[in-house]
């Protein structure tokens, strides 16, 4: 990918970040976002930097080792280690959005993962959530703990933590980023009414087919 290309994603990364800050899905400095942009080439948000504030001539060149490809000032996210985690073994995924969205990250610090057969919304964009036990935030520990649980899933719930979600381009990531807390809030609000009623076997095996043919047909 040239610099032309790479510059509208670049961009599209900032948006992001502004807009997952805006929507309270992190705080701060909180979150950090990749986007595969060759082979072995990776666009990265910059560690330390208020995302509100991020604009894409602040987005971070690495290979897939985290060598970053240029000499500057900004670093590269200190979650990088678990975004490269990710990419290197999922050779379908170009694209890696890693939030503290609040109930969502709720379930996770109750030491539950989001029930998967409420809401075909859930189901059909973003799938099951395994619940991924606590790494340190910032350490390879972190991406060690992922890595077994990325085979067949597109988010993850990082205990006392946060969320992850993955896309084959940087907005289905972000897709599912928005539509796992909005998901997560549903169930939470379910649960203040009354009793949550889950979808039926059939029905949930019906939007799981669903998913996976949407999957294969976007794949071809
Ligand atoms: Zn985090």
């Amino acid at each position: 990918m040239n610099a032309r290309a790479v510059a509208p994603l670049a961009r599209r990364m900032a948006l992001c970040c502004r807009q997952l800050a805006a929507h309270g899905l992190i705080a701060g400095r909180d979150g950090n976002l990749s986007v595969r942009i060759g082979r072995e080439r990776v666009l990265v948000t910059p560690s330390g930097y208020i995302k509100s504030l991020v604009t894409a001539a602040d987005m971070v060149e690495v290979d897939l080792t985290g060598t970053p490809r240029r000499a500057g000032r900004r670093k590269p996210t200190s979650e990088l280690d678990l975004h490269l985690q990710i990419l290197r073994r999922r050779g379908d995924v170009h694209a890696v959005v890693h939030a503290h969205p609040p109930i969502a990250t709720g379930f996770a610090v109750a030491g539950e993962e989001i029930p998967g057969n409420l809401l075909p919304e859930l189901i059909f964009v973003v799938g099951r959530v395994p619940l991924v036990p606590y790494g340190t935030p910032g350490t390879p520990e972190l991406g060690e703990r992922v890595a077994p649980y990325l085979e067949g899933h597109d988010a993850l719930l990082l205990a006392n933590h946060g969320a992850v979600t993955m896309g084959r381009s940087l907005d289905e990531a972000w897709i599912r980023m928005e539509s796992l807390e909005h998901a997560a809030r549903i169930i939470v609000a379910a649960r203040v009414i009354g009793q949550p009623q889950p979808l039926d076997a059939r029905a949930v095996r019906r939007l799981e087919a669903l998913r996976a043919l949407a999957r294969q047909e976007t794949d071809a």
